[in-house]
C-alpha cells in the first residue's frame, strides 16, 4: 500500500512566519504582551509552543480569543502568502509517484483551501483537517487514521514544530521534521524526529526510501 503523507500547513507548506509575526505584533497591545523583535524571534524559535506562551506572559484564558483573532487576520493575508520554495515541485512529485497526501492544521480549513487554490495545489490533497487545539495534534491524527482506516505504519507526518514531533510520536507515526519553518534545527533535533530535513527536495528521498 502506498503511504499517506500528512503535512502541517503553516511553516511547512506555506511560508507564513513573517505574516504571523506581523499579525501577532499588531495584536500585542490588545492582548497585553510585548511585540516580537527580530532578536526575540530567534529566541522564540528555540522554544516549544508551550514555552512560547509562558515566555510571552499572555494569560492562558486569552489564548482561545487570540488564536481566533490571528486566524481571521491571517485570512486577509492569504493572497500574499507564498509556498516554501521547492515545495510545489516536491508535492507534485510525491503525487505523481502515487502517494496519498493530506493536511492537518491548526489554521482554518478555509484559509488553507484558499491558499492551495491560489497556488494550484488543491487537487493534490485528499483531505484537509483543521484542529482547534493549540497543544497537540495527536487526537486529530488518531481520528483521521480511524475515519480513513489507515494504519499508523502507513503514515508519515511532515511538520516544522516540536509539537508536530510530539504529536506524531504519541500517535505512533513516523515524523519528518523540516528546518525551514518556525522551530530552529537544534530544538527540532533535540526531539529526535525520525528524519530532519532542510529542503523540500529531500522529502522525495526520505519518503521513497523510508
Ligand atoms: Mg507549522
Amino acid at each position: 500500500m502506498k503511504k499517506v503523507i500528512i503535512f502541517d500547513f503553516d511553516g511547512t507548506i506555506a511560508d507564513t512566519l513573517d505574516a504571523m509575526v506581523a499579525v501577532v505584533n499588531r495584536l500585542a497591545v490588545e492582548f497585553g504582551y510585548a511585540q516580537i523583535s527580530p532578536e526575540e524571534l530567534s529566541i522564540l524559535q528555540k522554544l516549544s509552543a508551550r514555552d512560547v506562551i509562558r515566555y510571552s506572559g499572555i494569560s492562558v484564558l486569552k489564548i482561545p480569543f487570540l488564536v481566533k483573532k490571528v486566524k481571521s487576520e491571517l485570512k486577509t493575508k492569504i493572497p500574499d502568502l507564498k509556498p516554501i520554495p521547492g515545495m510545489q515541485e516536491a508535492l507534485y512529485e510525491l503525487k505523481n509517484q502515487g502517494f496519498r497526501l493530506g493536511i492537518i492544521t491548526s489554521n482554518s480549513q478555509e484559509n488553507v483551501l484558499e491558499f492551495l487554490k491560489i497556488n494550484q495545489l488543491d487537487h493534490l490533497f485528499e483531505f484537509i483537517y483543521s484542529g482547534v487545539t493549540i497543544f497537540g495534534k495527536t487526537t486529530i491524527i488518531n481520528n483521521v487514521l480511524r475515519q480513513k482506516q489507515i494504519k499508523p505504519e502507513n503514515v508519515i507526518y511532515v511538520g516544522d514544530e516540536t509539537r508536530d514531533i510530539e504529536a506524531s510520536k504519541k500517535a505512533n507515526i513516523k515524523i519528518i521534521a523540516v528546518t525551514w519553518g518556525f522551530n530552529s534545527p537544534e530544538v527540532l533535533a533535540q526531539q529526535k524526529p525520525d528524519y530532519l530535513i532542510h529542503h523540500p527536495q529531500e522529502l522525495i528521498d526520505v519518503i521513497t526510501q523510508g
